[in-house]
């Protein structure tokens, strides 16, 4: 049986001991360790031979839930040389871990995830919850593990969140400010253009704190206050001639400025060039002279041009 949360169930003989050999905690595995069979699980990321290119695992973990995770303890020393120091009451070198199961408080979807992180493998197989996700980072510090570092932008679980900050924006922007992801908060503001502010939870708020509520507002100030710039300006009209004088012209800048007036008042932050664009061209529609034909739409390209140009990103 396998699970989203990345475990499956083995049934062992008790004389089957799992590798390394293992004393179970009697806390974890009775009182079916009375009998001759007992179901333990195992994490199907991290049993005996899940990663063949390392040698054999020598660090066993049990999740709050009781699933068996096989690692190794220099993958997790290396991600930290203090990794579950404070949960453990020692380093995880110490030989006194290598023969037996430390249990770790965390429950196994969450345990798989940071696991991932160590290793720095996906967690994509699993798809874990958004809230297993927050979980999981919010216990690394508790485990002595660099947040910062698991989750520096080349990494899995960076790119993993990546991938899934369109569907959850704000918990993700929230997840990295409050941790000081810098990054991965850039990179996901990039989302949250038009997202609803006054939605934002007190907890929310308090979470990600004023440094980064603060630049979350400011972006939309700012692409608001560009956008209102850039079409501000109505297409300069040209010296009158017989065909196109004074009030032609007059009639084209007063079609651009209602135009922009209501872009600037329908439109949501994260307005694409095209829907601008799309926008803009019927003006062109109504134009019957050449050269005020050319002025608009050289206008629009560099309306175009300039709200490509505008910071998308705290
Ligand atoms: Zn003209």
């Amino acid at each position: 049986m396998s699970s989203s949360s990345g475990f499956e169930e083995h049934s062992y003989g008790i004389s089957i001991s799992p590798s390394p050999q293992t004393s179970l905690p009697s806390n974890y595995l009775t009182p079916d360790l009375q009998d001759q069979e007992t179901t333990i699980s195992v994490s199907t990321a991290f049993h005996p031979t899940a990663h063949p290119q390392f040698p054999p695992t020598d660090t066993l973990l049990v999740s709050a839930d009781g699933v068996l995770f096989y690692v190794h303890s220099f993958v997790i020393l290396k991600a930290s040389a203090f990794a579950f120091e404070t949960t453990i009451g020692g380093p995880l070198d110490d030989p006194r871990f290598r023969n037996t199961v430390i249990p770790v408080p965390s429950v196994s979807p969450e345990l798989n995830v940071i696991l991932h992180a160590v290793y720095d493998i996906s967690p994509a197989n699993h798809s874990p919850t958004l809230q297993h996700l927050i979980n999981a980072v919010d216990m690394m510090p508790n485990y002595s593990l660099p947040v910062g570092r698991l989750l520096h932008p080349d990494s899995s679980l960076f790119l993993y969140f990546m991938s899934i900050a369109p569907l959850h924006p704000m918990e993700i922007f929230v997840l990295a400010a409050h941790h000081e992801i810098h990054q991965l908060a850039v990179n996901t503001s990039a989302h949250l253009l038009s997202y609803p502010m006054h939605t934002i939870t007190d907890e929310q708020a308090d979470r990600m704190g004023a440094a980064y509520l603060r630049r979350l507002l400011n972006l939309r100030l700012t692409r608001f206050t560009a956008l209102k710039n850039i079409l501000l300006h109505a297409p300069l009209p040209h010296a009158p001639s017989r065909k196109c004088g004074f009030v032609e012209q007059r009639r084209l800048t007063r079609a651009w400025a209602l135009a922009s007036a209501y872009i600037v008042w329908d439109s949501r932050l994260d307005l694409s060039t095209y829907s601008l664009q799309s926008s803009l061209e019927p003006l062109t529609e109504d134009v019957d002279c050449s050269i005020c034909k050319e002025i608009l739409q050289a206008r629009i390209d560099d309306v175009i041009l300039r709200w490509t140009a505008v910071e998308r990103t705290i």
